[in-house]
């Protein structure tokens, strides 16, 4: 099972980034449908006003990470049950890795906090399952789906990119989006020291991925 994976980013103020891709009506139906909704603290209904947590950042900060699979694990995945399992052990690698390369960077961004893509699958059983408060709350990080934001369209607009999903066979690639809320745009080198690249709508970068320079880093499961 391989896999390579390239970056990029982007940002907006939150006042347009609201205006443009948020939907809160719309999107929380489709929550609402999920399996995860009202089980997770990472998803809706969200245990605060989302409209004053929102406004208290300035710009919204995304990175757009996308997960190129190898042939060889394509042609591997030929069962339903082959696509789902291997299709989740990769992007549930993905998207910790990012959580925790993003808290790391909220660090170098001051009042800064980072959102993650889809619901928080940390603990075996979530602790809001049993009523319980977070188990992991230093770690855990809001989706940014919980906000009630256009992930197609963003992935569109602003990365270029169209959002595959698993038919027949696995798809050539996966996207996840992840967010930084802050006062002000991530410089690029914060971005670079973070080891997420470069990009945008400027290209794509491979430096995050020493052990393949060209092709990005590519993981395989431990
Ligand atoms: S860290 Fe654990 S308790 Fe907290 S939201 Fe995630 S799964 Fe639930």
């Amino acid at each position: 099972m391989g896999f390579r994976l390239e970056y990029r980013t982007s940002a907006m103020e939150m006042e347009q980034f609201r205006r443009t891709y948020q939907d809160r009506e719309r999107f929380l139906a489709c929550c609402r449908e999920c399996p995860r909704y009202e089980t997770r603290w990472s998803c809706p209904p969200l245990s605060f006003d989302v409209d004053d947590f929102l406004t208290t950042y300035a710009w919204v900060n995304l990175l757009c990470a996308r997960i190129f699979l190898d042939d060889e694990t394509i042609r591997a995945a030929d069962t339903a049950e082959k696509m789902q399992t291997t299709g989740w052990e990769i992007v549930s690698r993905v998207k910790l890795d990012l959580e925790d390369r993003l808290r790391a960077l909220e660090a170098r961004v001051p009042g800064s906090l980072s959102l993650s893509s889809g619901g928080c699958h940390r603990c075996g059983r979530c602790a809001r399952e049993e009523g319980r408060p977070c188990r992991q709350p230093e770690k855990m990080r809001y989706s940014l789906d919980a906000f009630g934001f256009d992930l197609t369209a963003i992935t569109q607009d602003l990365f270029q990119i169209e959002i595959l999903w698993c038919r027949e066979h696995l798809p050539e690639y996966f996207t996840l989006i992840h967010g930084l809320l802050a006062a002000a745009p991530v410089p690029e080198e914060i971005w670079e020291a973070a080891g997420l690249g470069r990009g945008g709508k400027r290209g794509v970068t491979d430096g995050a991925f020493p052990e393949n320079k060209r092709g990005g880093r590519r993981l395989t499961p431990a």
